[in-house]
């Protein structure tokens, strides 16, 4: 089964051969709109197919994005997001893994489900166990961090950092968030890897000396051993999040006629 790689900042061309070869691209057609082109590298720990998620305002829905994964057969989305740091001790080429998340967008879709309501699914834990303990694993030194997924295309002012530091947010970011609870919905895992590439507004700008392309390499020959290290078959339930939809009949076995 293949995993789904979301780039959420752009990488070194080349940097994606440690995933193996390249044997298949596509676009994939969905009814929220067209995705990819998607190109899938194969290697003997893991058949990933690579998604690239940068360039706003002009993004994807975040409904297609989930649906084509869906349809790719993909169990398993991992993101890699650039993110500011909110938090202080958050610098340039810091690696996070978010382990919560506050929803701050605004015109973003919420739901599969605004006819059913069958999107009433618990945000506990807000990311999936498995693909989190395999990050946490071949990437101890990613600070835990609370995500704050807003919409963009501008920069955070310092009131706002303020704020949001004051939620308990310590991260920053525009791609992680609904795409996780979406995934939810359609039952698949997600989880994410956060580099930091700025500082929020109220501290001083950071210039980078090649710290955060040195972290980019870093996360990324992580990868192989990553995908390697998820249990097959997965144990964190991710993929039975609408049983009981399925069981009180609002939800049939067929994904594709879920609304
Ligand atoms: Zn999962």
């Amino acid at each position: 089964m293949p995993h789904l790689l979301i780039l959420a900042l752009p990488v070194p061309p080349r940097s994606l051969e440690t995933l193996g070869a390249l044997i298949d691209a596509r676009t994939v057609q969905t009814p929220f709109g067209l995705v990819g082109p998607l190109a899938r590298r194969h290697a003997a720990s893991a058949s990933v197919w690579i998604l690239p998620y940068f360039g706003t305002p002009t993004r994807t829905d975040p409904r297609a994005t989930l649906w084509a994964a869906k349809d790719l057969g993909v169990q398993r989305i991992l993101a890699i997001e650039g993110m500011v740091g909110l938090s202080h001790d958050l610098t340039r080429g810091d690696i996070a893994l978010p382990i919560d998340f506050i929803d701050w967008t605004k015109h973003q879709p919420t739901t599969f489900f605004e006819k059913t309501g069958a999107g009433y699914i618990s945000q506990k834990p807000p990311f999936c166990p498995n693909i989190s303990a395999a990050i946490r694993q071949q990437l101890p030194q990613a600070r835990p961090v609370v995500y704050l997924g807003d919409e963009g295309p501008r920069h955070e002012t310092a009131a706002e950092v303020r704020m949001f530091q004051q939620w308990g947010a310590h991260a920053r970011g525009f791609n992680l968030v609904p795409e996780t609870y979406l995934a939810k919905e359609l039952e698949l895992c997600f989880a994410a890897i956060g580099l930091i590439t700025a500082h929020g507004a109220d501290r001083e700008r950071a210039y980078g000396k090649g710290e955060v392309r040195r972290a980019t390499r870093e996360v990324l020959d992580a990868l192989p051993d990553i995908f390697a290290g998820l249990p097959d078959p997965p144990t964190c339930g991710c993929n039975h999040l609408q049983d009981s939809a399925r069981q009180r009949g609002v939800l049939t076995d067929n994904w594709r006629e879920w609304k």
